[in-house]
């Protein structure tokens, strides 16, 4: 796992033309599937959760549906009795509506069991299938390499009566798990592996979590995926490119069935993103062995992890279209999504006032007990969030990074001497540092300068830093955890488990805090976005609220 970096330009010339839909275009062209709607699919296997790559395939599969007014399926791909799960089908079913997709019909592979069940002996009566005894090691050895061509079966020229009766056997489970399979007869000699008697069903005496014991034998992918698609009309099978090379079985199912109007299989390129994991398997063994804090921890590319982290469905949506749709995989820079998850929330939500390792200011020239009310912008990107009031005081804490004893040139905000903005209200100007007996920094004595009140028309003199505040008898206390990344390259540039992905702060906000709902989110001002975690925060008025950061305000990406 490399990380390599596709550029933007790349991204934003692959959106303007979509090859999928060319193709399409085509077909509709030639009347290939002159009568049928455009029919899409997006076919899950249930064991596990999706993630952000997922929601690369249902937006191709279901915009690509809107774009022609076809229709588009969500279809559980679960002909894998062991590793698939109820959980799963619920999990994906919540994602693919929360992204903001409708299907047309909600179908599972295992409802298809009898119809694939009649077709396999369809191709058995053809001469086109065969029972094999030989074990899996046996198979694979007899397979040839890229090189060489296989050796046919021993049992490849076995009669239909007797294929027919043992596959019989093989559904009545006379047989144990992989003693016998079924096997396309195609070409041991085929230079495409994939074609080389593929097995069509193999013995499994697994539960089902939708057919339970009732089926003894189970199709293989190649065989189902393609009576999959035809059942349901489906007339384009949007696929990643891993299964390019399996795409001449696909034809060949369909064709030696003759199905009538076949759908059409197109590759493209999966997603892949930096600092993170685009497989079920490895994120599950990370779930599995408590690395994370389950399928929906705000680190994970889970569409899950995506939602509590406060990415918005728009933001996915929007990325998957900016990155396109290509042949040629590519890694994306994880800021692109960032980017444009900024982009979306910049327009959405206002800001609010929140201070990291606090330090108190005492604003000496200010009546004790005495506060003012103040407005506050609520967005500086979006002026018709309007405004709000808070109070300013006598007490105040800052923002640890905005005080320096010993600040370095061009440093524009607090140090001994120095005059600031306290945003929205009046120009500050630090008088003395206050330490404790262990020499750290305690409070800052500050005067204000009651002529400079915001939206006053004052003109004598600028200051170049704002810094923003809380005053403290009205401020709240919140939690809030930044994240960092899942993985990150090591010295060789592999890429490996971050195990210093995740800091927690207890914070200062000002009022308004306390009241938040889980769900809600905030850009913290000169800080970044967050959102009020939903397991964590305690919807009650004044009760614990934990943040979670969403993403920063800059990006080093040139957006
Ligand atoms: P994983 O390797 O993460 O387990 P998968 O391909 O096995 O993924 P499926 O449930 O079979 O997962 O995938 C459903 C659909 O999503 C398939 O059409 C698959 O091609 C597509 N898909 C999966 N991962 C990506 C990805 N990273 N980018 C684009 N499409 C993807
Ligand atoms: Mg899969």
């Amino acid at each position: 796992m490399k990380d390599e970096t596709t550029t933007k330009e790349s991204g934003v010339k692959e959106s303007v033309s979509n090859f999928v839909h060319d193709f399409i275009d085509e077909d509709m062209a030639s009347g290939r599937y002159a009568g049928m709607p455009i029919y899409t699919r997006f076919p899950p296997e249930p064991n596990g959760y999706l993630h952000i790559g997922h929601a690369k395939a249902i937006c191709l599969n279901f915009t690509t549906a809107e774009k022609y007014g076809g229709k588009c399926n969500l279809r559980f791909d679960d002909t894998n009795p062991v590793k698939e799960d109820v959980e799963y089908v619920e999990a994906i079913e919540e994602d693919v509506r929360w992204l903001g997709f409708e299907w047309d019909e909600l179908r599972f592979a295992s409802g298809y069991f009898d119809e694939m069940y009649a077709c396999a002996v369809r191709l058995i009566r053809a001469g086109k299938a065969y029972v094999d005894d030989q074990s899996a090691e046996e198979i694979r050895r007899a397979r040839g390499t890229l090189t060489e061509p296989g050796t046919n079966s021993p049992w490849r020229e076995r009669g239909v009566e007797e294929n027919l009766l043992l596959f019989e056997e093989m559904k009545q489970g006379v047989y144990a798990d992989g003693e016998k399979v079924l096997r396309a007869r195609i070409d041991m000699a085929s230079p495409n592996m994939n074609m080389r008697d593929p097995v069509l069903y193999r013995i499994s005496s697994g539960e089902h979590h939708r057919t339970g014991g009732d089926w003894r034998v189970y199709p293989m992918y190649d065989f189902a995926h393609p009576l999959e698609d035809a059942i349901e009309g489906v007339t384009h099978s949007l696929c990643t490119m891993e299964f390019e090379d399996h795409r001449p079985l696909y034809d060949w199912v369909l064709a030696s069935l003759e199905w009538p109007r076949a759908p059409r299989q197109i590759e493209f390129a999966r997603l892949n993103l930096t600092r993170t994991v685009m497989s079920k398997r490895y994120l599950k063994e990370m779930v599995d062995e408590g690395f994370v804090d389950g399928w929906d921890d705000p680190r994970m590319p889970t569409l899950a992890g995506l939602r509590r982290r406060g990415y918005t469905p728009s933001a996915i949506r929007d990325f998957c279209e900016r990155i396109g749709v290509a042949k040629a995989n590519s890694v994306v820079d994880i800021e692109y999504l960032e980017f444009c998850v900024r982009e979306d929330l910049k327009a959405k939500v206002e800001s609010r006032n929140v201070v990291f390792d606090p330090i108190k200011v005492v604003i000496m020239n200010w009546p004790e007990g005495v506060t003012e009310d103040v407005e506050m912008e609520n967005s500086r990107e979006m002026p018709e969030f309007g405004t709000r009031s808070a109070s300013f005081g006598r007490e105040m804490w800052i923002d640890g990074a905005d005080f320096m004893e010993d600040p370095p040139k061009k440093y524009y905000r607090l140090y001994q001497g120095n005059e600031v903005r306290f945003k929205g209200a009046y120009f500050v100007t630090c008088q003395d540092v206050v330490k404790d007996a262990d020499g750290h920094v305690k409070e800052l004595h500050c005067t204000y300068d009651p002529a400079t009140k915001s939206g006053a028309d004052f003109t004598g003199r600028k200051v170049k830093g704002t810094i923003h505040w809380v005053e403290a008898s009205t401020a709240v206390e919140v939690t809030v955890r930044e994240y960092g990344y899942l993985m990150r390259p090591d010295e060789t540039g592999e890429n490996v488990r971050d195990t210093d992905s995740i800091r927690e702060y207890r914070c200062i906000a000002e009022p308004a805090l306390s009241g938040v709902r889980p769900g809600e989110r905030y850009q913290f001002f000169r800080h970044g976005y967050y959102i009020a975690d939903e397991k964590l925060t305690d919807p009650a008025p004044g009760g614990e609220k934990v943040f979670n950061s969403i993403v920063g305000l800059k990006s080093s990406w040139k957006g």
